[in-house]
């Protein structure tokens, strides 16, 4: 069994209902990854 290294390449991009930034990552062996930003808008309440 050797090491495989993931190497990831970006799927996709997508808004959430929260309103973040998810990232999807996938390699070429099948894995994938999600992450999340949130997304600082900066938008001040009053
Ligand atoms: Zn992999």
């Amino acid at each position: 069994m050797s090491v495989h290294v993931h190497v990831r390449h970006t799927d996709g991009l997508a808004v959430t209902e929260d309103g973040e930034l998810m990232e999807t990552t996938r390699c070429q062996c099948g894995a994938t990854w999600t992450s999340t930003f949130r997304v600082e808008e900066g938008d001040p309440e009053g």
